[in-house]
């Protein structure tokens, strides 16, 4: 008898958009014509830069010319476009060759794809709080989760100690929801851990453009001893506005390999079986991102963004609330005041500030009592939300 993936049955119902969306309708029923500041979106609101949509354009002409039109593209990328993103690693001093860089359509398509590369009985660390699609990935594939949480006593940047054990190990950052950034020195004693351990870092860098101290670690590969450890999945959505577009990449080095097999043979082997290449047009889009213009234009839009955090920073700094993220992130991940839950906290700026945002317990248990905010929002939006959270909280 056919049996489906029983460990779907295993997940748990993603309540958190959706009880923020159906409370956030109720009051707009009960308050109709209001305006919402909207600080919990994780989509960005500013278009592609100029010189992405004249590398589209462009390639869509080429699309209607016989002599340039492009059919199937190479499962794992184009090489202009797997040239461009180890060009931009190899100027930040990190070594990579042309095809250790895997053009993908989207990191989350990555994170949950990735996981084919590995033995069910293997165990998956997932630090929390965490983003969601890891744990549910994991529960498709039945496999073991270790839950490593995290809190303000270690800025939710926790470390390996003798009791970790895990075969996967999962790695955001810049972090989603908490906006925290690994400096170097604890990515090692991470990617010591799994060389020690023989445990795979599944480093998710989604947030990287948004790091700006010069000190803080892009790439999981800027640590020495990653290239036998770790994997990167990185995507163009939040650098470059790439969330409707579609495009990402992911970093699997020549040096990772368990028991004579190697990963980035195991993965040609699966992108050549289980796709046929992401869209020339996209790809081309994609690699004007990487030309000087591009990252002069992808850096502009960042700067919006990183201004809205600015706005919100120094509002919870002048209120004395304790926060991570903002400065190299965007997000801001802060303490509920007077120990509130984070529903309550959420109900309380809806109602009181019409202010929407994350409560932080819709990421693990270890984010009750802590409130995430979105940078990713219209500039005029946040500061009228700064003003409104001084007003209430101040
Ligand atoms: N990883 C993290 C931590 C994210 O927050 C997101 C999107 O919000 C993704 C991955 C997914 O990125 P993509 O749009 O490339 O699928």
């Amino acid at each position: 008898m056919l049996r489906p993936n029983m460990f779907y049955g295993e997940l748990k119902d993603s309540y958190l958009f959706y009880n923020i969306a159906q409370k956030t309708k109720k009051y707009l029923e009960e308050n109709e014509g209001t305006h919402l500041y909207r600080m919990g979106i994780g989509d960005v609101s500013l278009p592609l830069c100029d010189a992405v949509i004249k590398a589209l354009h462009e390639a869509a002409e080429d699309q209607a010319d016989k002599s340039k039109f492009n059919g199937y593209m190479p499962e794992c990328g184009a090489p202009f476009l797997r040239n461009a993103i180890a060009e931009h690693y190899r100027a930040r001093g990190v070594q990579l060759a042309d095809d250790e860089v895997f053009v993908s359509s989207g990191a989350s398509d990555e994170l949950g794809d990735i996981l084919d590369l590995f033995d069910r009985e293997n165990s998956s660390l997932i630090i929390e709080p965490a983003y969601p699609a890891y744990v549910d990935a994991n529960i498709m594939g039945g496999r073991k989760i270790v839950h490593l949480p995290s809190g303000r006593e270690n800025g939710f940047l926790p470390l390996p100690d003798d009791s970790t054990k895990a075969d996967l190990i999962y790695i955001c950052s810049p972090n989603n929801p908490t906006g925290a950034v690994f400096s170097k020195e604890q990515l090692k004693a991470w990617v010591d851990f799994a060389n020690r351990n023989g445990s795979v870092i599944l480093f998710d860098a989604a947030y990287e453009a948004f790091i700006e101290d010069e000190d803080l670690p892009r790439s999981i590969f800027e640590i020495d001893g990653a290239r036998t450890c770790a994997i990167e999945i990185c995507s163009l959505s939040k650098t470059a506005g790439f969330t409707g577009t579609r495009l990402g990449y992911t970093v699997i080095p020549h040096d990772l390999e368990r028991l004579c097999m190697n990963f980035n043979r195991m993965w040609v082997r699966n992108r050549t079986t289980k796709t046929n290449g992401v869209s020339y047009i996209i790809q081309k889009g994609g690699s004007a991102v990487f030309t000087p213009e591009g990252q002069k234009q992808i850096r502009e839009n960042i700067a919006v963004y990183k201004n809205n955090a600015k706005v919100l920073m120094k509002a919870l700094d002048k209120l004395g609330i304790w926060y991570t993220g903002g400065k190299n992130a965007p997000y801001i991940w802060m303490e509920c005041p007077d120990k509130m839950g984070s529903w309550d906290f959420f109900d309380l700026l809806l109602h009181k500030a019409q202010i929407v945002g994350t409560p932080g317990e819709g990421f693990g248990k270890c984010g009750e009592g802590y409130f995430r905010f979105s940078t990713f929002g219209s500039p005029e939006d946040t500061e009228e939300a700064a003003a409104r959270l001084l007003k209430l909280l101040g």
